[in-house]
């Protein structure tokens, strides 16, 4: 072991602004809700291309509050990937619905569109609610083909964009990026630490559809809402006195059961900091992996389909390998902690009790037996990457 200080496979970046951006809203009126929340809205739908961004506490938060929004209810099913973290498929159970896992494109790593044809064309139609694909690693899935499909089959989608904030859908002849609502009813995202944009905790949703927008403010705070307009009780309920017309400032009525899924202001302030520099992240993440990529070409060893996509925001570098146990073990012993992403959602146990099994999706199980994430983040230094890519060929040699 030496004293080089441990690589891991995702971190952080804190810079001094962000930090002032933090105490200075620590130090205002404000700590939960407040301005920064607008603000960190309204940027990050500009950043994105939609029309609406709603903030919550974690993307898990923001996959309950869609299914939510989109009714999902016990008998209903829902299909995604097993190769995605478990919160894409958890957020059905949160409603009773069931989720139809379908396999991927051992290709791209993503829902395989296929596949997921297949299994809606099994079942009669209204079988199925809604498909959840993920930009799995960064790679834009190809969402005008899923919308067409779930068009034919009267389906909604929520794309889980966790992974990809400032990736663009390479087929759209604009580069529209991922979550900006052309294809889907509802994108979500992470700010948890590894994700591009950190704010300690927290998440968005975002939409064109004004109707689910205005639904997920009321499902953020407890189902509460302070609209005038949509006041179902009467003024003078409201007011506790007879012969009102108008209802009284303080008064504000729960309509439906939400939850508290806020994100606070010094959070917001904190992820509107690091959104100036998604930009500035983003090509450095690009750069670290054609350098890999570049290092990897024509080993007969180290595979993968990461190299240079088009519109990848590129949260993970994938290869993958033999005998990745002893790679990954061999890492670690030089202070690199590559990763794994991820343990296939239908195997894990939770999972495996409602029927799933070893065999029911072999491309995903397949590339779980050999894949490994390498560390990047946009302040792994051109050093440190060469000491893992030296590390990596070292061990096949
Ligand atoms: C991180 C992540 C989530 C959950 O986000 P949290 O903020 O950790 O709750 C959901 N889906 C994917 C693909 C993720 O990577």
């Amino acid at each position: 072991m030496s004293d080089r200080p441990n690589i891991p496979y995702g971190r952080q970046h804190i810079t001094p602004e962000d930090i002032d951006a933090v105490v200075r809203t620590l130090t205002s009126d404000f700590l939960t809700q407040g301005p920064m929340i607008a603000k960190f809205e309204e940027a990050f739908a500009a950043y994105i291309g939609s029309r609406y961004a709603v903030a919550v506490a974690n993307g898990t938060a923001a996959l309950h509050l869609c299914a939510l929004a989109l009714n999902v209810a016990p008998g209903q099913r829902v299909i995604t990937t097993p190769i995605t973290f478990a919160a894409s498929a958890n957020c059905v159970r949160y409603c009773g619905g069931t989720v139809e896992f379908c396999d991927i494109d051992p290709s791209t790593y993503l829902l395989d569109i296929a596949g997921v044809r297949r299994t809606l064309e099994r079942s009669p139609r209204g079988t199925y609610s809604g498909i959840i694909p993920v930009d799995f690693s960064g790679r834009p899935v190809d969402l005008r083909a899923f919308r067409a499909l779930a068009d034919e089959h009267g389906l909604w989608i929520i794309e889980d964009a966790c992974h990809a904030p400032g990736g663009f859908f390479p087929s759209a002849d604009d580069g529209q990026r991922c979550g900006n609502g052309s294809s889907a009813e509802l994108a979500i995202f992470s700010f948890h630490p590894v994700k591009h944009i950190a704010a300690g905790e927290g998440g968005m949703i975002t939409t064109n559809d004004e109707a689910l927008y205005r639904r997920l403010l009321m499902l953020r705070t407890h189902g509460i809402t302070r609209d005038t307009a949509l006041f179902e009780n009467s003024p003078d309920l409201a007011a506790g006195a007879a012969g009102q017309t108008t209802y009284p400032a303080w008064y504000m009525e729960m309509q439906e059961l939400g939850y508290n899924y806020r994100l606070t202001d010094f959070q917001a302030a904190l992820g509107l900091s690091q959104l100036s520099r998604a930009d500035a992240g983003l090509v450095r993440r690009r750069a670290i992996a054609a350098r890999y990529a570049e290092a990897f070409s024509g080993s007969p060893f180290i595979h993968g389909h990461s190299g240079s996509v088009d519109g990848h925001a590129y949260h993970l570098y994938i290869i993958e390998v033999e005998d990745r146990v002893g790679l990954y073990n061999a890492l670690r012993e030089k202070g690199i902690f590559a990763q794994v992403h991820y343990v296939p959602t239908h195997l894990m146990p939770y999972y495996r009790r409602q029927g799933w099994k070893e065999g029911d999706l072999p491309n995903a199980e397949r590339y779980y037996q050999r894949c490994l994430s390498l560390p990047m983040y946009p302040t792994l230094t051109d050093e440190q990457q060469l000491f893992v890519i030296d590390a990596v060929k070292a061990y096949y040699q």
